[in-house]
This record gives C-alpha cells, sequence and structure tokens, in this order.
C-alpha cells in the first residue's frame, strides 16, 4: 500500500511564532527543505531578539494569572483537552513529522504522534495522584512539628528541542511544565517546525490561556535558542541536544543561576554475548542501530559481539541490514527514510570516509544510494556496518547520529563493561543475553542512565530518562519530571 494521501495534507506554508495566544510573524524567513526530496516545504519566521522578550513577557503575565493557582483536576482536565486536540487533526500532524524529517509514516503514527499525546496524557494523570513528603519531627526542644512538602511552579520555563524526534521530544517537556503549573516559551529545531506550529493552532483552538504556551521559531547561537536561555525573564531552561550545545548553554545561565535539565548526545553501545537468542539480538541490534536512519539519541553506534558468534552475528546483521527498504515515507515498504539533511548528511559521510582511513573493513553501507527519481535530490544514505577499527579510533569514540555503527568482537565479561564504560557519554546501553543473572550483574557496572536487557527504546514514561557523563544530567519522566518542573517549598509548623 503506499501512503500518497499523506503527501497531500496541506501543511502551513508560513510558520509564524505564537506569542501571547496570537500568531505573529516577523519578517525575516528560512527556507525549510524536505530531506526527501530537497523541495521548499515552507517559510519560517526568524524571530528577532524582540520577539523572545514579548514572548517571555506574555509568558511571565499569563504566570500572574489564574494559570499558576489552578487545581491540578482542572490543570489535567486541560491537558486532556490538549491530547484530543492533537488526537483530533493525528493526520495533519503525521502528515507534518514526515514532510519534516521523511520518516517512515507508521513510525510517526505509532511512535511520534502516539508519544506526543501520550506525553499529555500521561502528566494529566499523574499530576492528580502525586502527593508530598511529610514527616512528624521532635525539635530539640522537645517540642513536635510537622514538616510537610508544597510544590509550587518553577514560573517561566525555556524550551528547547532537536529535530531527530520533533514532536516527542517538544511534548516531552512542555507538558509536564504546563502540568506542573508552569508557563513555556519553546523553541523547536529549525530543521523541524510544523510539528510544533501545528500544536501552537492545538492551543489556540482549545483556548488554552494566553501566553501560558509560547512558540518561537529559528535558529540556535546569536538566535532565538541563546536569546532564550540568556532571557533574565526565564526561570529555568530545559533543552534536548547536542553536549555541545548543552556546554554553550550551561555558560549562558551560569550568570542567573538558572535551573537546567539537559538530555544531551551519546555513544551507546549493544553488548551481544553468545549465549543470546541470536536471532532475537540480530533484529534488536539492526533496531537500535538502523532506527529512525540511526537518528535516535538512544542508537548504538558500539556493537560488542562475543568472539564465539562474531563471525555468524555479523553474517546475519548484514543480511537483515541490507534488507531495509531505504527510500520515500510515501511508497509502500519503506523501513528507512533519509538523514535530517544535506548538511547532516555531510557530516556522517565525513565519518564513514574517516572510518575507513582509521582502518575499518565496511561490511556494508557507507555510500549514497540512487533512486532515479527525486529522492536523488535528498539526503538518503545506506545504513552502515564497520569493523575492524581499534577502541581509540574517533568513529569508536564521537557521535555520529546517522545509521552507522561498528562492530568488535570481546572474550571476557569484565573486558566488555570496561570498553563500553570508556566513553565520554553515558546514555543508554543494551545487552543481549539468555543469562538474566549476567544480565542484572553487568546493568549495574555500565556507567549510563539507561540499560536494556533483550530489549531497546522500551519506554514507560513513568521511569527516570537521562543520562550521565557527556549526556547530560537530570532525570526526566514521571515524578522525575515533576521535582523538575517545581520548586518545593518545605512548611514546619509547630503542633505540640
Ligand atoms: P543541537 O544541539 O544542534 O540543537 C538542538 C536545539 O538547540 C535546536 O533547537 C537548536 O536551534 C538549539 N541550539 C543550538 N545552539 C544553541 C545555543 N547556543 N543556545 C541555545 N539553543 C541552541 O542538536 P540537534 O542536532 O538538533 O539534535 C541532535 C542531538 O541531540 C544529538 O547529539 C542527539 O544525541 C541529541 N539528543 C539527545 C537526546 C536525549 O534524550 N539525550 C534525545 C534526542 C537527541
Amino acid at each position: 500500500m503506499n501512503y500518497p494521501s499523506y503527501a497531500e495534507i496541506a501543511l502551513p506554508t508560513r510558520l509564524q511564532h505564537f506569542i501571547g495566544g496570537t500568531f505573529v510573524d516577523s519578517g525575516d524567513t528560512f527556507a525549510n527543505h524536505s530531506p526527501i526530496d530537497g523541495h521548499e516545504l515552507s517559510r519560517v519566521c526568524e524571530a528577532r531578539q524582540s520577539d523572545v522578550e514579548r514572548a517571555v513577557e506574555a509568558a511571565r503575565s499569563a504566570l500572574q494569572g489564574p494559570w499558576g493557582k489552578m487545581s491540578v483536576v482542572e490543570r489535567a482536565a486541560w491537558l486532556h483537552r490538549i491530547a484530543d486536540g492533537i488526537e483530533a487533526r493525528f493526520d495533519e500532524f503525521v502528515a507534518a513529522e514526515v514532510a519534516d524529517t521523511g520518516r517512515p509514516i507508521q513510525q510517526a503514527k505509532a511512535l511520534d504522534v502516539a508519544r506526543g499525546i501520550a506525553n499529555f496524557r500521561t502528566f494529566a494523570d499523574l499530576i492528580k495522584t502525586a502527593g508530598g513528603e511529610c514527616f512528624e519531627t521532635v525539635g530539640a526542644d522537645g517540642d513536635e512539628y510537622l514538616n510537610y512538602v508544597t510544590r509550587k511552579p518553577l514560573g517561566v520555563v525555556g524550551i528547547i528541542s532537536p529535530w531527530n524526534l520533533p514532536l516527542l521530544l517538544f511534548t516531552w517537556k512542555v507538558a509536564p511544565a504546563l502540568a506542573m503549573g508552569n508557563c513555556v516559551v519553546a523553541k523547536p529545531s529549525e530543521e523541524t517546525p510544523t510539528s510544533a506550529t501545528l500544536l501552537a493552532e492545538v492551543m489556540r483552538d482549545v483556548g488554552l490561556p494566553a501566553g501560558v504556551f509560547n512558540l518561537v521559531h529559528g535558529h540556535g547561537p546569536n538566535a532565538a535558542g541563546e536569546w532564550l536561555t540568556r532571557s533574565p525573564g526565564i526561570d529555568a531552561v530545559t533543552f534536548t541536544g547536542e553536549s555541545r550545545t548543552g556546554s554553550a548553554i550551561m555558560k549562558a545561565v551560569a550568570d542567573g543561576v538558572k535551573n537546567v535539565s539537559f538530555e544531551l548526545g551519546g555513544k551507546n553501545a549493544a553488548v551481544v554475548f553468545a549465549d543470546a537468542d541470536f536471532d532475537a539480538a540480530v533484529d534488536g541490534v539492526v533496531r537500535s542501530s538502523f532506527t529512525n536512519a540511526g537518528q535516535v539519541c538512544l542508537c548504538s553506534e558500539r556493537v560488542y559481539v562475543e568472539r564465539p558468534i562474531f563471525d555468524r552475528f555479523i553474517a546475519a546483521f548484514k543480511q537483515k541490514t541490507e534488507a531495509l527498504r531505504i527510500g520515500s515515507p510515501y511508497e509502500a515498504g519503506t523501513t528507512t527514510g533519509p538523514l535530517i539533511s544535506r548538511g547532516h548528511r555531510d557530516k556522517v559521510l565525513s565519518y564513514c570516509r574517516l572510518a575507513v582511513e582509521e582502518g575499518a573493513a565496511v561490511v556494508t553501507g557507507g555510500t549514497v544510494p540512487s533512486f532515479g527519481n527525486a529522492c536523488d535530490d535528498g539526503a538518503f544514505i545506506l545504513p552502515t556496518i564497520w569493523t575492524g577499527l581499534p577502541d581509540t579510533a574517533r568513529t569508536v569514540n564521537e557521535e555520529i547520529f546517522g545509521p552507522v555503527c561498528h562492530v568488535a568482537p570481546f572474550d571476557a565479561e569484565d573486558e566488555v563493561v570496561r570498553r563500553v564504560n570508556d566513553s565520554p557519554y553515558g546514555l543508554a546501553a543494551s545487552i543481549w543475553t539468555s543469562n538474566l543473572s549476567r544480565g542484572h550483574r553487568v546493568a549495574r557496572q555500565i556507567e549510563t542512565g539507561i540499560v536494556w536487557v533483550n530489549a531497546w527504546f522500551v519506554r514507560d514514561l513513568r521511569t527516570p530518562f537521562g543520562g550521565a557523563k557527556l549526556s547530560g544530567f537530570g532525570r526526566e519522566g514521571g515524578r522525575h519530571s515533576m521535582d523538575f518542573y517545581s520548586e518545593l517549598t518545605n512548611v514546619c509548623v509547630k503542633v505540640i
């Protein structure tokens, strides 16, 4: 079955900011290009510093209104209304994600838009059942006191998100921030501005009070992103993106000592022990390496396979990788779309050249496919497997963020744990073994925020999500998000 209808869904062709409950233009625009065939999808307004400041002021004044003081039951109802609004325009959101990123339509439906909705519903439900700590205390004077904790909104939260899972990651921050009574100024990636604009339309259409949700479009350095982080009117920044950008943001907020939550880059490992269910492990590593053309922060770019099954694993991995269908998401059977842009493809291709210079044997991929149609003007690259690189190679240590991975053999459990941990990053890892004692043992030793055993990318939104080392700090998800997006006050009352 083909999906031409998704290409025909009308999407906005001029993407404006949403400030104080109104869509506003700002003279300068930049082009949003399709990564599928390079055509111009829309013109996007580039925010001026004054637009960002107006958005922050709108958020500040909305904070003085009823939003921050609303009961959690009322706020939860608003979040459900927003989720209903996305659901009512489900196909438009799918079309927006597919147009901006080129991802397979099934993925946009089952993952991106479904999670966009789930993010609002999950936090709507969580806030209704969240309690607070309470302690009975006997003071040094022998008197009795009751300590209890109240939660207040943090204030105005600046939200900055990347392009790889646009709606999913944008709403992963917007939903809990609103749930805790904050007002937000959010900047989506300049590469993927469409679904955030549709979300602003939903906010307007459900009648969310003006200024609670503000959207500014634009670039990062010396543009909307940086101005947002430097605005004196914000109280916190939550950011998902590259580690280097996280570092720049940390410097920008340092003078104001603002709260930050960072979900940053990774160089994740998959470890396959010889006792693993072989087919499940191969399928799992194909998914963990090449889902979304390798552009998920959780993707594995380093694969370690126990030596007795190494050759067999490489043969099966190659065969299943070559069976992936690369191409336009509007064609039936496509499993793998393009990279986000020609610029990003250039970066990934430069790593492909570097890998060969560093001594890699190319098992498959590493080149640009030829389609003989409009996709030749897109940003496609073949899924790529390398072997033979030393652990010190740049291609084994630096995040590439494309459909590329290096597979290396290992001989012993403690050796592979050491090699996995010998990385500046610490986001996620997956372990494939039928020995669950080993699974638990290795999981505890791996220096990442997330470890899957015989699984990959299974997410329960109540669990803590985030990374160690260069992969960020702070955790989001469930009560961890609620903690980040609220200010706790301890109240101590003398009772006797
Ligand atoms: P990026 O850091 O280039 O950009 C992310 C966002 O930050 C964009 O909106 C951009 O405009 C903005 N930005 C850039 N420079 C800025 C600055 N100086 N000040 C303020 N804002 C600025 O990242 P990307 O290329 O969009 O996304 C890919 C990266 O995101 C990869 O490193 C990937 O691993 C990471 N990522 C991490 C997670 C996670 O949960 N840990 C999830 C998804 C993506």
